[in-house]
């Protein structure tokens, strides 16, 4: 059996699932804002899942940020009292077994590779277009962390193929400009509507009006599937993946996926271009599922 934690920022939640991949159990607790109390969480919230399942598992964890891999350490995390922790190690203390300790975007990845909607594929780049913007990587099955833990970040990348109006572009929290994440997040597309509209929109709102045949609105859905298409084609002329699977609230998009996919040639290096854009099968669960999946079959 695998368990796998998703540890949010406001709610960890926690899975069961079978060798097959099936849901033996499943609970949601709020999250302790306190290193120590976030601890027994998470390993009560195991206890509790193995009760309900009928045995041991092993431990998967994803949180929101990375591992340095040198000291074991939590780094970029939005649950700000992890950060500098060996929260991995202490877990390892509490649960005593070995517990594995993911970013979540990689979770996302490895969740829609293994039996989701990029299951069979050899590579996969897993996208999650939300609040923020993030990615993982999943080569044969497994996440590729990287050097320095943050392979498949393209969030922080500049835009590709700049037009001239688009340079140089928004300000981005990490210092620089004209981000993939300040174009291709929720707000980033809220933020580019009101600059060619000077309307203050939500990209709720935004994306229902150009379903509606709003004009401005569908010329900003038609900037933002060109921005995620460069976006995308920049990381197919690096990884090549097989299948690209696009998650977080944005992905929800009608067509997105589609869109991407029939975009792609104008920007990548190949006259023949056969990468899959899809949109993600497990949703919201994928976070949790991912983290199952750390522990892979033996
Ligand atoms: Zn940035």
């Amino acid at each position: 059996m695998r368990i796998g934690i998703d540890f949010g920022g406001t709610k960890i939640e926690g899975i069961a699932l079978s060798p097959a991949g099936d849901v033996l159990a499943s609970r949601r607790i709020p999250t302790p804002r306190d290193y120590a109390a976030s601890l027994d969480a998470v390993a009560a919230l195991v206890r509790d899942l193995e009760r309900e399942a009928g045995g041991p598992g092993s431990v998967g964890v994803g949180i929101p940020g990375a591992v340095t891999p040198a000291t074991g350490l939590v780094k970029n995390a939005n649950s700000t009292w992890l950060i500098g922790r060996p929260f991995g190690r202490d877990l390892e203390l509490a649960l005593d077994r070995p517990v594995r300790l993911m970013n979540d975007a990689n979770c996302f990845a490895l969740s829609e590779a293994a039996d989701g909607a990029a299951a069979g594929a050899d590579s996969v780049f897993g996208v999650i277009l939300g609040t923020g913007v993030g990615g993982g990587i999943v080569l044969g099955g497994r996440v590729h962390v990287g050097a320095n833990s943050i392979g498949g970040e393209w969030g922080h990348d500049p835009l590709p193929w700049p037009a001239a109006d688009e340079l140089p572009g928004p300000p981005c929290y990490c210092g620089r400009r004209g981000c993939l994440e300040t174009y291709l997040s929720g707000p980033g597309l809220a933020r580019d509507h009101a600059a060619a509209t000077g309307q203050t929109r939500t990209s709720r709102d935004i994306v229902r009006a150009a379903a509606g045949g709003d004009a401005a609105a569908v010329a900003t859905m038609a900037r933002y599937r060109d921005r995620l298409a460069r976006g995308l084609a920049m990381v197919v002329n690096v990884l090549d993946p097989d299948v690209v699977v696009l998650g977080g609230g944005m992905s929800n998009v009608p067509g997105l996926a589609e869109a991407a996919q029939s975009a792609l040639p104008a920007y990548v290096f190949s006259d023949t271009v056969v990468t899959r854009v899809v949109r993600h099968r497990h949703g919201d669960a994928s976070g949790v599922r991912g983290a199952a999946w750390l522990w892979p079959a033996p």
